[in-house]
């Protein structure tokens, strides 16, 4: 392996070999359950160091579309295998990066190698559609064609299955990658990059390019010889990379934030809704896109939910990710802890009622990192800040309602449309709530975060540019359609 070198230190993967920036200089990754820990170093890339991937993904791509599909596949199974027997070191390295817990991110490494996987099958799937011709002399049928060369920008979040569930798609219908990942989890992606080199991926089929957003992500969404992009992020930059592809017309696919509701209907399971609660605003800190962050409950059930959730709240264990007992790591960065206990003060600054949590953690084994309670507030009303913005932290509105009906009408009056929970037994409570609720995502019975591999992901309003991620959906992202029409 040509990417990783002595002290920690990492290189970009240009055409097929570990390369350092031209620039000479790298970027240091931070450990945020200790900020005294570096994990490790990575390259601060300059636009020649991105000129020479792109060269190299294009060359690349002319023969890399020639293989049949399950040739291609085939390169994606051997990645799979290496992935599994690498799966403790990729996982203890993302826990060390981004603060989630051990048994969160292994489980996200045995989905980024269930992902490998599903792709790699989809090599050998169809890749077009015979449509009758109104002339009975003709064959008329569309092929699905590779774009180029993809771009693919993913945020630190879910620093190993986002990366896979773009590029291993990306790569299986043809296309050639380079990768710029999150700056705070770029090791991460260096030892998935690692996995691709170890398959012996054919040089400059997949590049991969540490650097800042602003420059390195700014420019690949800028450059014409970058066919698309796909982007996973805030909406402020996503809506920015949006309008550069959209101008020199390359194809985009944007998933942003999300504001995700969860109802709870008086004739629910209020354990279950407990547990789906906690789970969907609290695991991974609470930085999911589809975690859970107004959660609507009618009156007649609010006390009693509100007890519970309360309990099981205290029960939470908050520690470094790596210890087995932790349930909930520190937030991702020194920015991110910001952030959140900025939400938390305008939370109190605007009225709303701090029920729980609230405070940064820094006394004993917390001094180092970048620890937050886990917080809930009641009597939050619609046009909050905290009831409106995406946090991105363990905190959660509570808003208690009438009806079902003013309950959707709460959970719809935000700008993001990406997840949406109900727990109820009443099926047509259920039915409503699957006809009148802006999501892309519909959950029932089941927290709000939470995604099948197969099926197909995004969301509606500002949450995506509308295209959807995963399954045989990723497909009509990552391809083109020609209509061909042979007359005998
Ligand atoms: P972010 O700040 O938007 O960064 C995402 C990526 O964009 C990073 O690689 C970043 O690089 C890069 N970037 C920054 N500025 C750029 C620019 N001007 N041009 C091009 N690229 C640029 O988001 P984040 O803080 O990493 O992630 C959190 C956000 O992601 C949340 O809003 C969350 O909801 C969203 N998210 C959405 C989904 C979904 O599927 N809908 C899933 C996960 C996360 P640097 O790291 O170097 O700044």
């Amino acid at each position: 392996m040509t990417i990783s070198v002595q002290d920690k230190q990492y290189l970009n993967f240009i055409n097929g070999k570990g390369v350092p920036s031209s620039s000479q200089e790298m970027m240091e990754s931070l450990n945020p359950a200790n900020k005294k820990e570096a994990v490790g170093y990575v390259q601060k890339s300059t636009l020649e160091d991105l000129n020479l991937a792109i060269k190299a993904a294009k060359q690349a791509q002319e023969k890399w579309k020639r293989l049949s599909g399950a040739a291609r596949g085939q390169y994606l199974h051997k990645a799979a295998d290496i992935m599994e027997n690498r799966l403790d070191e990729i996982a203890e390295c993302a826990t060390r990066e981004m603060g989630k817990t051990l048994a969160e991110t292994k489980g996200e490494t045995a989905r980024g190698i269930a992902i490998l996987r599903y792709y790699a099958g989809e090599g050998m799937r169809k890749m077009g559609d015979v449509i009758p011709s109104t002339d009975a002399e003709a064959l008329m049928f569309t092929s699905r064609v590779p774009l180029g060369v993809v771009g693919v920008i993913t945020p630190w979040n879910f620093p190993i299955a986002i990366p896979i569930w773009k590029i291993a798609p990306a790569l299986v219908y043809g296309n050639t990658v380079i990768i710029k990942p999150a700056t705070e989890t770029a090791i991460t992606c260096a030892k998935i990059i690692e996995c691709f080199e170890e398959a012996e991926i054919p040089a400059g089929v997949v590049n991969m390019i540490t650097g800042s957003g602003s420059i390195i992500g700014q420019a690949i969404a800028e450059h014409p010889e970058i066919n698309a992009i796909t982007f996973t992020g805030s909406d402020r930059v996503g809506k920015q990379i949006g309008q550069q592809a959209f101008a020199r017309g390359a194809k985009y696919q944007l998933e942003m934030g999300g504001k995700n509701p969860v109802i709870v209907a008086a004739d629910a399971d209020l354990d279950l809704a407990v547990e789906g609660t906690i789970s969907g605003a609290f695991r991974s800190t609470g930085q999911k896109c589809t975690a859970t962050s107004r959660v609507i409950v009618q009156h007649e059930v609010y006390e009693k939910f509100k007890q519970k959730l309360l309990a099981k709240t205290k029960e939470i264990t908050v520690g470094e990710g790596l210890n087995e007992d932790t349930w909930m790591g520190p937030c991702a960065s020194e920015n991110q802890l910001q952030t959140v206990l900025s939400y938390i003060e305008k939370g109190k600054s605007e009225g709303a009622t701090l029920l729980y949590g609230g405070r940064q953690l820094t006394d004993g084994e917390y001094e180092n990192g970048f620890y937050v309670e886990p917080t809930i507030f009641e009597n939050v009303e619609s046009h909050m800040t905290i009831s409106q913005e995406e946090i991105f932290g363990p905190v959660i509105a509570l808003m208690k309602v009438e009806s079902i009906e003013e309950a959707l009408a709460l959970a719809n009056d935000v700008q993001y449309g990406l997840s949406a929970s109900i727990f109820t037994t009443n099926i047509s409570h259920m039915l409503s709530f699957i006809n009148e609720m802006d999501a892309g995502l519909i959950r029932i019975n089941s927290e709000s975060a939470g995604v099948e591999l197969q099926a197909p992901f995004g969301g509606m309003k500002q949450s995506s540019s509308h295209s959807r991620e995963q399954g045989e959906a990723a497909k009509e992202f990552f391809t083109a359609i020609k209509t061909v029409f042979i007359k005998s």
